[in-house]
């Protein structure tokens, strides 16, 4: 679960990436409206956190914007507790609005909840490459009718091969998209985990899926 805090108060954003890191989320942060609104650009989020006092772009104008454009879910955090700015903050499509100071037990259980909105909008459907599938609503995947575990890295690994089968994957990202944006980058790990996930859906079979291109990336596709 990938999230995005939009805060320009550093101590409350360091706060804010360092816990819900510790709760096992990727967190990204901003700390100018316009900075926010072009990392959700770039960037599909589970969940947005949107301060609204922001320089550059207030977080009203941040959160019609992104409305705009898309379904991602947005929290509004401010200390704005007027019953008027609460309104206004649901009006204009925030899926929750949490006043600061905040317990962040709240904040986590409210987390969960939108999360949990977020699953049930989205039916999970089995994905198929040749004889290659993956059920994310169970994290399972089978070749053929051989069932095969996988843990969660390999999984969102093998979940974004099949998603973008037969485009190739630069190292690079892989890496944003499946580990933290700010991971110390080190491409090694993708080979590491590459590896790992041909020893399970591709050694034992005899036709192949991952290819490598020498350079250049990997990619998920049946080639015969
Ligand atoms: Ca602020």
């Amino acid at each position: 679960m990938r999230l995005l805090i939009i805060e320009d108060e550093l101590r409350t954003a360091d706060y804010l990436q360092q816990g819900l890191r510790e709760n096992g989320y990727v967190v990204d942060c901003a700390h100018t409206g316009i900075d926010g609104l072009h990392m959700a650009r770039q960037q599909a989020y589970d969940l947005v956190i949107l301060d609204v006092n922001l320089p550059e772009l207030d977080g009203w104008a941040v959160l019609q914007r992104l409305r705009a454009e898309s379904a991602t879910r947005i929290m509004m955090l401010t200390a704005h507790g007027r019953l008027s700015d609460r309104v206004k903050g649901l009006d204009l499509g925030a899926d929750d609005y949490l006043l600061k100071p905040f317990e962040f037990p709240e904040l986590l259980a409210r987390i969960r909840s939108l999360l949990r909105r977020n699953d049930q909008q989205v039916q999970p459907s089995t994905l198929r490459v040749a004889d290659l599938e993956l059920d994310p609503g169970r994290h399972r995947a089978w070749r053929g009718s051989t069932r095969i575990d996988l843990t969660a890295k390999e999984f969102s690994l093998l979940h974004l091969l099949m998603r973008q089968s037969g485009e190739v994957l630069s190292r690079t990202q892989i890496i944003s998209l499946v580990w933290d944006m700010n991971f110390d980058c080190d491409t090694n790990v993708v080979e590491v985990s590459i590896r790992r996930l041909r020893a399970k859906i591709d050694d034992p079979f005899e036709d192949k899926l991952i290819h490598t291109l020498r350079g250049v990336g990997y990619v998920l596709e049946a080639r015969r």
